[in-house]
């Protein structure tokens, strides 16, 4: 559904009301009142009860209606049945945003469905905006907005959260207290009826208090919707996520290659790739990354520094940066020089640079200023494990010092538990991020990195291809009046070359006497292919053969593929398709896309051949593909070197497969009527990339609202 995309009442309201304030303690209706109280909230607040009296020292209002016009946010939570009544009255006095506690909804089954429906339309019709239904609230710290009946308040701080599990959200703000975590916002979407992810990302990527956005969500309804607001997002600000749970794939069967290789989550992967959304797989990670983005700025470069006091956890840390896409720096001869002045001889001076057990805060201070100066250090991380004799405070000192300095990103890593505690409270309070262990802490400097460089990045480039779409239509209108739900590979060929795809010459033979005569006129060696349309998977029925030399292989070969088919029920064999073989050194990969219901075409790139499924080696994207997509999803699959060619092969044409790639994107969004598609295998090879076999799978819904021409 569409939302309200005025924000500002819900998050700054001058005045709150509580419909369903309670005196008893204990019930979320004085919950809300007493965390609204207590959190020092300077506006106004309205307790509303029919009983009239007082709460908290509050005077109460006997009905919403009774509300000051042009109220700026209600907080409901009546009993579910008496919702769309406190709606009413809030909508008569204007109200301008509403919190909905209440539960009951959509999560209780069809009836809530429909009331909650109902309460999201009325609302927007209204020019309420809506959090909720079945949510615990939101909490802004910058006005001591606690509108949750949550028992804790974070700490104020750059962090935004945003949840659809009101679990989590109560599990999060009990574990970030005294973790130096602080948040700005702190919001619980609950059944996302109206505000979901999309507007709180448009929200926060605007709040100047917010310097990092974090989300957890389990299905996002949206998808387009979603990477248009992401992609809005992260050229402001980071935005990590968790993305739970999978959505039970498209119905379908997996009858092709492509509806098998893609899972449920690929859609959900592409978006946040697209889009930048750096994506985590847990909490904890989550707040290591928060932690990065909130304190630091951005590095210039990937090159880390690792200072330690132990050999262990600096190679840790240097394997975590080769996984992670991070850069031992190579120093300077001139910075080596420097250390090995003042540290002890059997000290290692290059990175990472260990300056042995007993370094006190003087050696980490002054090998910090040394290395932070070095032009080809971008970041830096200082690991400390606390041996006996080092004063785990006074280091953390100076490495706040230093880290203030430096100009340059500096996170900490000291490991342990009892001893260092409160070293990391030094650190955090400086705003030095501060870390268990050498991955985390590189896991999270390699977020900085990646984000950086998201920032930085060309605006993508979309291609259109001249294309005769109107004949591509007309095969396919031809196909669906003939009940054909397929197209296979010599119907879906005229598609192809009306998009100018590089296609294979192939002729229809009706006969093997055509058959000879066509072979001829391609110039053998050939390949001989069953020509029919309920057959689409051909060689499963022997239906293809390869690399015939001379008339006498071709005509046996008409004669056993054909024998072959006539075995099949109900296929209508019309002949066989004489092809050209592909060059010889081809690699075969695949292409093809299929719908999602959420984010709609899912383009798919793949080495081809026989073990596909089983490799499950792919690259998605969601069409429409730019230029960068394409080269990305190429270069992105393991089998990417077997592509550039191993043991003096030559490289294939990776301009030609890119161009296959954009072409099937066009053609994606150019016709919401079919359904998936799969070309397997283009034979990619030096000079070029041929579609040997193609196949469209069409469908009654369209997706999406893709002009379909005149
Ligand atoms: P299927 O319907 O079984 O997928 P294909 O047309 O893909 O039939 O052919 C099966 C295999 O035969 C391909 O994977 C490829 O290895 C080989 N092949 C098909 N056409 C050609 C061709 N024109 N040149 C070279 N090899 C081909
Ligand atoms: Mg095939």
């Amino acid at each position: 559904m569409e939302q309200n995309e005025n924000l500002g009442p819900l998050f700054e309201p001058s005045a709150v009301a509580v419909v369903g304030a309670s005196r008893a303690p204990g019930k979320v209706g004085h919950l809300v009142v007493s965390n609204l109280v207590h959190a020092g909230y300077q506006g106004k607040i309205l307790p509303v009860n029919p009983s009239g009296g007082e709460i908290l020292g509050l005077p109460v209002t006997a009905s919403a209606g009774e509300l000051p016009e042009g109220l700026d946010l209600a907080v409901v939570c009546v009993p579910r049945d008496s919702v769309m009544a406190a709606l009413r009255d809030l909508a008569a006095i204007r109200c301008k945003a509403v919190v909905v506690i209440t539960a009951g909804f959509k999560e209780v089954g069809r009836e809530g469905y429909h009331l909650e429906e109902e309460a999201a339309r009325f609302c927007l019709d209204h020019q309420m905006a809506m959090l909720g239904p079945n949510c615990l609230g939101l909490i802004n710290t910058a006005n001591r907005l606690n509108a949750t009946f949550a028992a804790s308040v974070p700490d104020p701080g750059e962090i935004a959260f945003f949840s659809q599990s009101g679990a989590l959200c109560v599990a999060i703000l009990d574990a970030a207290r005294g973790k130096g975590i602080g948040f700005s916002k702190f919001v619980s979407l609950g059944n996302k009826a109206s505000i979901d992810e999309i507007g709180m990302l448009r929200y926060l990527k605007d709040d100047p208090g917010t310097k990092v956005i974090l989300g957890y969500v389990e299905n996002i309804n949206d998808g387009q919707g979603f990477l248009r607001a992401a992609q809005e997002a992260t050229i402001e600000k980071p935005v990590v996520m968790i993305k739970s749970g999978s959505t039970p794939s498209g119905a379908r069967a997996a009858s092709s290659h492509t509806g098998a290789l893609a899972g449920s989550d690929d859609a959900y992967r592409a978006a946040f790739t697209q889009s930048g959304v750096i994506r985590v797989s847990g909490v904890e990670q989550m707040f290591n990354l928060a932690q990065a983005f909130s304190f630091l700025d951005l590095p210039a470069g990937p090159n880390l520094c690792v200072i330690t006091n132990a050999g262990g956890p600096g190679i840790l840390a240097a394997d975590a940066a080769d996984r992670l896409g991070l850069l031992m720096a190579p120093l300077r001869g001139q910075t080596i020089e420097e250390l090995r002045s003042f540290l002890p001889p059997w000290a290692a001076v290059y990175n990472p640079v260990d300056i042995i057990g007993d370094a006190g805060a003087e050696r980490y201070a002054r090998a910090l200023d040394v290395v932070a100066a070095d032009s080809l250090v971008h970041m830096v991380l200082a690991v400390l494990t606390p041996t006996p004799a080092v004063d785990v405070e006074a280091v953390a000192e100076a490495v706040a010092r230093q880290a203030r300095v430096s100009g340059k990103p500096v996170a900490a890593c000291f490991m342990g538990e009892e001893r260092v505690a409160r070293a990391r409270d030094i650190l955090r309070a400086a705003r030095v991020p501060c870390y268990d262990y050498p991955e985390a802490a590189v896991e999270a400097l390699s977020a900085l990195y990646v984000h950086a460089e998201w920032k930085k990045r060309p605006l993508p480039v979309e291609v259109c291809y001249m294309s005769n779409k109107f004949q591509a239509r007309d095969v396919m209108e031809k196909a669906q009046a003939k009940g054909f739900t397929e197209l296979v590979e010599f119907m879906a060929q005229d598609v192809l070359k009306a998009y100018g795809l590089p296609v294979p010459k192939t002729v229809l033979a009706r006969t093997s006497d055509e058959a000879a005569q066509a072979a001829k006129s391609i110039g053998y060696p050939v390949a001989l292919k069953i020509a029919s349309p309920q057959i689409s998977h051909k060689s499963d029925i022997g239906g293809v053969v390869v690399g015939i030399e001379n008339e006498e292989e071709l005509r046996q070969s008409f004669l056993n593929i054909t024998n072959r088919a006539r075995r099949v029920k109900e296929a209508y064999v019309l002949g066989c398709l004489v092809q050209e073989m592909a060059p010889k050194g081809s690699r075969e990969v695949f292409a093809g896309f299929k719908r999602d219901p959420q984010f709609g075409p899912l383009v798919l790139f793949g080495l081809g051949g026989v073990y596909v499924e089983v490799l499950r080696d792919v690259s998605c994207r969601l069409a429409p593909l730019s230029l960068q997509d394409v080269s990305e999803m190429v270069r992105e699959v393991r089998s990417y070197p077997i592509l550039r060619g191993v043991r003096g092969e030559p490289p294939v044409d990776f301009k030609a497969i890119e161009d296959v790639l954009l072409t099937l994107s066009q053609i994606a969004v150019d016709f919401p009527q079919i359904e998936e598609c799969d070309f397997n295998p283009v034979m990619a090879h030096p000079g070029g990339a041929l579609v040997v076999d193609a196949r469209f799978t069409l469908g009654k819904t369209v997706h999406g609202k893709v002009d379909n021409g005149a």
